[in-house]
């Protein structure tokens, strides 16, 4: 059986005070009220956090992950942060192919498998999004984006590589808006992917890819989803923000 996984994505929310707060209270709760949870946490600070991130869950079951990468090895790329730099301050994980970075900075499918590459060099594991948008979801068009986000991608990498990923699908209508997909629509599609993986990788690989489902999860939809039977846990924006309510999802 697959374990659930929860992951935060606070994109540009959190200075190093609140980050600092969230994580010791957030694991001080953990502790104290031995909350059992039996699910793997990762939380994914800016980057000028990751390091005291990373010091303050040393010793704890919580992970820490990178919102992003660049996609060279090092050089000439003013604000941009490598992989290997994340590697030096000991983050394993990142987050890549999130819609926002899609959409706002352009990253193509292209620029996405330049970006897994360098990742899977560097042994992070990947935290990959694919989903589609309003008009492509009114258009029936879902299916066909969703698997051609994976083709481009992820599905260059051989069997051995697959263990580092994690996908999640995150359909954009649903990130931020309030208007999570239905435990049937999300369902259908993470069904549609583990099947995906089967035909391509076979079944090992295919029953062991945890797929999340991301987009406006929240303390009254996240039990739900969670019970669907190929959704093994959830990206969480908004909602992974105060303590209380992260720690509501993780109890879900
Ligand atoms: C996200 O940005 O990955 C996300 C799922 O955001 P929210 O939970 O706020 O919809």
């Amino acid at each position: 059986m697959r374990k659930k996984i929860i992951i935060a994505n606070w994109k540009m929310n959190h200075d190093f005070h609140e980050t600092s707060f969230f994580l010791r209270n957030f694991l001080k709760i953990i502790f104290e009220k031995k909350i059992n949870h039996n699910k793997e946490i990762i939380i994914a600070p800016s980057f000028p956090f990751l390091h005291i991130s990373n010091q303050i869950s040393q010793g704890t079951t919580l992970k820490i992950a990178a919102q992003n990468i660049h996609q060279m090895e090092k050089g000439s790329y003013t604000g941009e942060v490598s992989a290997s730099m994340l590697k030096s301050i000991g983050i394993t994980k990142v987050i890549l192919g999130h819609s926002e970075r899609r959409e706002l900075y352009f990253e193509n499918n292209d620029i996405l498998f330049e970006k897994i590459k360098i990742a899977l060099k560097y042994g992070l594991n990947i935290i990959f999004c694919v989903g589609e948008t309003a008009i492509e979801r009114d258009q029936n068009q879902q299916f066909n984006i969703v698997k051609n986000q994976l083709k481009e991608t992820v599905f260059h990498c051989s069997r051995d590589e697959i263990r580092f990923f994690y996908i999640a699908y995150e359909p954009v209508w649903a990130i931020g808006t309030g208007k999570n997909a239905t435990y049937e629509q999300a369902q259908t599609m993470h069904e549609f992917i583990r099947s995906l993986f089967l035909e391509k990788y076979g079944e090992r690989v295919s029953d062991k890819i945890p797929i999340l489902y991301g987009g406006s999860i929240n303390n009254l939809n996240a039990r739900d989803l969670f019970l669907q039977k190929d959704i093994d846990g959830g990206l969480v924006g908004n909602y992974s923000l105060k303590i209380d309510n992260f720690l509501e999802i993780i109890q879900s």
